[in-house]
């Protein structure tokens, strides 16, 4: 398919600014093919008014036609074929495989979130009928479900141009829930982008939906993406990338005449812990395991294990050996782009030069955004003090603490701040009063705590949290993969004394759509 470099507007191009930029192949520094047109004021005015417009007609659809739109899309995306493989490889270095494995995650996403709309129970409906007998005032009758919010914002994540991109986990749940998406593009993808807005164009047109309940506009966030969340019409945002940018984004939404929700998954140290335990059992397993993990994606995951934690022991002596050994023999690999390799050779530029700090790996940067394994380590009581060790190096890097004891590893985790995970390894040495302290600790900085296992990874399905405390979002109540997502985009109401032709379907007597529904009390899927 053919690339035109322009925004889509409610399926249609439009003009831009005249200004363009191009996107760059990371492995060779190469141009790519197809300018890309920098989105004005007037195309973002354009693109929430169409999705105002489509949001007034949308609301009022049953979930169904949203299952139907969802399934379409995911099938249009595989109908971009090869190209889509293509242009993703050719914008983010990123592998062949691992793209058709993304894709595989994007596509399942899209029809996860169209089953749950289809069973319906989502809607989290709650009956209590009128009580006109009750003493001292009667009851009225009180009725509520979930509704969609309006227009959503969504900002896609460099590292993840399939399954958090245009398409991702954030707009399909957003479209799941009966809202329109407006798409700020990644300016490291561009063309990935407009092919996956090609696909819901095409959805939306043969589901017979409003073209307004979709747009893309390519250009730099600092003003097509601030100009997006500041717009009245925009009613929440979702977004996963840097703190940096994330925290903007918030504090931009914080500050308008009308605040709305920012949900932004960001940047995450997901701590590991490996008990002695676990290491007189299977040092070798975890270190390669964990080395795995360091680089997989070429550590451009928000997920991967960035502290290890272990007790002052021989035994962890020799295991810093095995990883060590096991991150000098990973080939260096491209990164996403210059400026994400930049940050990351300073990152850990910086780590090096603090006293009290060891570079155990050293490998060199190599190629156009090439990077290679590196290894630190550093007593805990240097980490504390260090603030500058506790930021984000996003690249394949991590840092081993080693503790005293375990009452220096509890007081040392506490530094660890906000994360999408956290991790322990043990073994049945290990004194289980010991384990269970930590794992609650752990539980109280993350999203997700992981036993004897690696960060990376995550699981796309119901039971699913990849949210966590902040700086790891700003919105530690939710999550941005799993069913759980679609909350993030609908708003609980309340109906008092509606009569039944008023009511939505889900909250009327009669239990149409055969969902589950709290009724006085009693889950159900009877009439009330
Ligand atoms: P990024 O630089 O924050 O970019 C994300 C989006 O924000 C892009 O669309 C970008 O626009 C926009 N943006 C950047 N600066 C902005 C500003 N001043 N105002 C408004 N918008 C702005 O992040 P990235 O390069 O995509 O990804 C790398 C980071 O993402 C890492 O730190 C990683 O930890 C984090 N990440 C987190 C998760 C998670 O789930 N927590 C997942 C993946 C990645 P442009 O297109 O103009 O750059």
């Amino acid at each position: 398919m053919n690339l035109h470099g322009q925004s889509l507007v409610a399926g249609k191009t439009v003009s831009g600014s005249g200004e363009t930029f191009t996107a760059t192949n990371p492995a060779t520094g190469e141009m790519l093919p197809v300018p890309f047109h920098k989105a004005t004021a007037d195309d973002v005015n354009a693109a929430m008014s169409a999705a105002e417009t489509a949001f007034a007609e949308a609301r009022k659809l049953p979930g169904e036609r949203f299952a139907v739109l969802l399934e379409k899309i995911a099938e249009e995306i595989l109908a971009l074929g090869p190209d889509l493989i293509a242009r993703g490889m050719a914008e983010t270095g990123l592998p062949e495989a691992r793209l058709v494995g993304e894709r595989a995650r994007t596509v399942g996403q899209l029809k996860m979130f169209a089953a749950l709309v289809r069973e319906g129970s989502w809607v989290d409906a709650v009956i209590e009928t009128a009580d006109p007998n009750r003493q001292p005032l009667p009851k009225p009758d009180v009725r509520r479900m979930l509704r969609p919010l309006g227009p959503i914002v969504v900002f896609g994540a460099g590292n993840f141009p399939f399954a958090f991109g245009a398409c991702g986990g954030d707009t399909a749940s957003a479209l799941a829930a009966g809202n329109p998406v407006v798409v700020k593009s990644h300016t490291g993808h561009p063309g990935t982008n407009e092919l996956f807005a090609h696909a819901v164009v095409a959805a939306l047109k043969t589901c017979d939906l409003p073209a307004g309940l979709f747009s893309l506009l390519q250009g730099p966030g600092a003003t097509v993406g601030q100009a997006l969340v500041k717009h009245p019409a925009t009613q929440a945002v979702g977004f996963t990338g840097s703190k940096r940018a994330g925290r903007i984004l918030f504090d931009l939404a914080a500050a308008r005449p009308v605040p709305i929700p920012v949900y932004a998954e960001m940047g995450s140290l997901n701590p590991l812990v490996i008990l002695p335990g676990a290491l007189s059992e299977r040092s070798e397993k975890i270190a390669t395991g964990l080395a795995q993990s360091i680089t997989l994606g070429v550590g451009q995951f928000c997920t991967k294990p960035g502290l290890v934690f272990v007790l002052e022991t021989t035994a962890a002596g020799e295991f810093v050996e095995r990883l060590a050994k096991q991150l000098s023999a990973t080939p260096a690999a491209t990164m996403l782009d210059l400026g994400i390799r930049k940050s990351f050779c300073e990152a850990t530029a910086g780590f090096a030069k603090i006293p009290g700090v060891k570079r155990v790996v050293a490998n060199e940067p190599s190629g156009f955004a090439g990077a290679s394994p590196l290894l630190f380590e550093t007593d805990s009581a240097t980490w504390r003090r260090e603030a500058a060790l506790r930021e984000e190096a996003f690249g394949p890097a991590a840092m081993v603490i080693r503790c005293r004891d375990v009452e220096d590893l509890k007081t040392t985790l506490r530094f660890a701040g906000g994360n999408l995970t956290a991790t322990i390894h043990h073994g049945a040495s290990d004194n289980a009063a010991d384990v269970r302290s930590l794992a609650d600790l752990l539980e109280q900085q993350s999203g997700r705590v992981i036993f004897d296992g690696f960060p990376t990874g995550v699981e796309v399905c119901h039971a699913m949290v990849h949210g966590g405390p902040y700086p790891a979002t700003s919105a530690p109540l939710t999550t941005s993969v799993g069913t759980l997502a679609i909350r993030r985009f609908a708003r609980p109401v309340c109906f008092q004394n509606v009569p039944q032709d008023f009511l939505p379907v889900e909250l009327r007597n009669a239990n149409e759509r055969k969902i589950w529904r709290i009724v006085n009390g009693q889950l159900t899927k009877e009439n009330a």
